[in-house]
């Protein structure tokens, strides 16, 4: 199975309500879907959303990376010969992870077909399936309340608080979702990096405190701070999540030596695929460090990938791929199968995507 073509193309997909954090606010999940064409008529899906509030990438600089840098590697590649393909993508370019993600992601899709398995199951997952949480939006303390209380109505028990903006109205925003949820919610918090590490550690004590019961804190500083990390991790006894101050394999292997922080939050679109991902997970498995999987706002293409990770590891024991619950509708026929807060994988080999509707096909790229 030869690699013959990469196609380019953009999705649009709106959101049910705006979602918003101390980085960003958005109402669509825009995204650009990578397809690599095979010599066998397989086609292999990617895709890499423009987060440039978080990871710096543009639709501009995704789409020319892909066009100008990945594809001329990969094109006449033995999609067989997986390393050497995924290693030619990770050295296509220095940063542009979210651009590299989508098209690790669009061989690693192939790689499955060709050998007609599930991406998890080629990886010896045994998960069948797993929930995962909730976000709620960065809102005024009495909305977030409200969101809170749907949610949980709808079904979800496990709840991720978006806060980050203004560290006293953060408490307020925090035990009013508390309050109005009750003790039995499973609550996280993300801030984004909005907090000094002073302010963190004043505000996760007194959430200890006030008996708020948080089951963990994710990235409370600037994410090139990893000293302030490590000062907030050893002076609280709630967990600290790493998220912005993680994306290579490289930058795990400093957090856990220098346990910066309790736990690490793997993201397709930080890591430059599944292979980096991989690699992190070995990386937290051996130091006993457990991990989250998230997503940036992605449409089902990558978050099914995620899922299929998910699913083959058991270092990743927290779940927080909620954006395709966000989007107020579904053009990925395949993959990734929702069913409220559960999700669960199809038979189908790679990531069991038959078609994605909806986008508009634009560049071609051939050998
Ligand atoms: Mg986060």
């Amino acid at each position: 199975m030869r690699i013959t073509e990469l196609r380019l193309g953009t999705l649009s997909i709106p959101l049910k309500k705006p979602f918003k954090t101390a980085l960003r606010s958005t109402d669509t999940v825009t995204t650009n879907i990578v397809a690599l064409v095979a010599d066998t008529g397989d086609v292999g899906y990617g895709e890499a959303p423009p987060t440039v509030a978080i990871t710096g990438d543009t639709d501009g600089s995704i789409t020319c990376t892909l066009a100008t840098r990945i594809a001329p590697a990969l094109i006449g590649r033995d999609v067989s010969e997986l390393q050497d393909a995924v290693s030619a993508v990770a050295h296509s370019a220095v940063g542009n992870t979210s651009a590299k993600a989508a098209a690790d992601i669009a061989l690693h899709d192939l790689w499955g077909k060709l050998c007609g398995q599930p991406l998890s199951r080629l990886w010896g997952g045994t998960k069948r399936t797993f929930t995962t949480d909730y976000t709620v939006s960065l809102n005024a303390p009495e909305e977030m309340a409200r969101d809170a209380v749907e949610a949980v109505r709808d079904g979800y028990d496990a709840l991720k608080i978006k806060v980050g903006v203004d560290f006293r109205l953060d408490l307020e925003r925090i035990g009013a979702v508390r309050r109005a949820v009750g003790p039995e919610v499973l609550l996280r918090v993300d801030a984004n990096q909005g907090w000094t590490p002073k302010e963190a550690i004043r505000a996760i004590r007194y959430m200890e405190d006030e008996g708020l019961d948080i089951e963990l804190v994710e990235q409370p500083v600037a994410c090139h701070d990893i000293e302030g990390l490590k000062w907030v991790t050893d002076a609280v006894e709630t967990a600290i999540l790493a998220d912005e101050s993680v994306y290579s394999p490289r930058d795990a292997l400093r957090l856990i030596s220098l346990r910066a922080a309790d736990m690490l939050n793997i993201k397709l679109m930080k890591s430059g695929g599944l292979s980096g991902a991989l690699t992190i997970c070995g990386m937290a498995e051996s130091a006993g460090m457990e991990c989250m999987i998230g997503a940036m706002m992605e449409s089902k293409v990558s978050v099914t990938a995620a899922a299929h990770l998910a699913m083959a590891r058991r270092v990743v024991t927290r779940y927080d791929l909620d954006p395709p619950i966000l989007c107020a509708s579904d053009p990925v026929r395949g993959g990734v199968i929702y069913d409220g807060a559960a999700l669960e994988l199809n038979d189908a080999p790679g990531l069991g995507i038959e078609s994605v509707e909806g986008v508009a096909w634009g560049e071609i790229i051939k050998g």
